[in-house]
């Protein structure tokens, strides 16, 4: 199963791309995948939520920027056995504006994960809310796209132009690019509306929506101020119970 890199990416902001990550990375490194979850966000909300800060040093931009640096002097352990992590921090904003006019501008991630890619399973990319450089660095890096959208009254909005960056990126820089699949998150599955919501993603996406939906949980928004993933902050929620389902369809999906 090596080689797989998944981006998660959706222009959207708050849309879960950063939950997902995280708590797709955890429940990968459980089932015994070796999994290194690359942060993309000058945010920084997956590094956050599984290293401190202050302990990091070098980031996921010292590392696109300076040749000389090596991943083992930037890659970090989580208390998750299985799960590294590639720290980010705001600094990495700064990279979208150097990279514009540099020939291999789209490929800057792709060069670097190529050297560690055989001593993972499965690389996890979160992305900032832009279809901006980085994101694009991840789509070209990456063998499948997995787009979370929230379940809202305006979910699809912005998804035409999200398709058409796909388009471009399968164009030329990335034809292997494949869509794992869209994830519906924040979801309350007593509504009709959220029904309704539901049926129109799959409308749009067909069979690349996943069974599992996403419930809006407050134990998901509380576990990483802790640091933790929800597998360990609270196993029996639902939050818990419906990641790991998406893990497990994810694993069908991508085997
Ligand atoms: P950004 O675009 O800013 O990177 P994002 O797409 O990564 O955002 P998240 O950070 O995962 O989105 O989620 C946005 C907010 O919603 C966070 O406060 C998060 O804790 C919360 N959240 C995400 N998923 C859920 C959920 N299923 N239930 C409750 N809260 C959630
Ligand atoms: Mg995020």
């Amino acid at each position: 199963m090596q080689g797989i890199t998944i981006a998660i990416a959706n222009q959207k902001g708050g849309v879960g791309k950063t939950t997902t990550a995280i708590n797709l990375s955890a429940a990968l490194a459980q089932k015994g995948k070796k999994v290194l979850l690359v942060d993309l966000d000058p945010q920084a909300n997956s590094t956050i939520s599984f290293v401190d800060l202050q302990e990091v040093e070098l980031t996921i931009y010292d590392l696109l920027t300076d040749p000389l640096i090596k991943f083992d002097d930037v890659i970090r352990p989580s208390k998750i056995e299985n799960l590294d992590i590639l720290p980010s921090r705001i600094n990495l904003a700064k990279l979208e504006r150097q990279l514009i006019g540099e020939l291999d501008a789209h490929f800057k991630l792709r060069d670097r994960l190529e050297s560690i890619n055989s001593r993972y399973d499965i690389v996890v990319i979160d992305t900032p809310p832009t279809l901006g450089l980085i994101t694009v660095n991840a789509l070209v890096a990456a063998t499948h796209l997995m787009i979370p959208i929230q379940s809202s009254y305006f979910a699809l909005e912005g998804t035409d132009d999200l398709l058409e960056t796909i388009e471009r990126i399968k164009a030329r820089p990335n034809p292997e690019l494949e869509v794992l699949g869209v994830v519906v998150t924040l979801h309350d599955r007593r509504t009709t509306l959220s029904k309704d919501i539901y049926e129109q993603i799959c409308q749009v996406f067909g069979d690349k929506v996943f069974e599992t939906t996403i419930s809006k949980s407050v134990r998901l928004e509380e576990s990483p101020a802790y640091r933790e993933s929800i597998f360990t902050f609270a196993p029996a929620s639902s939050g818990a119970i419906e990641y790991a389902n998406l893990c497990d369809e994810v694993i069908r999906r991508v085997c």
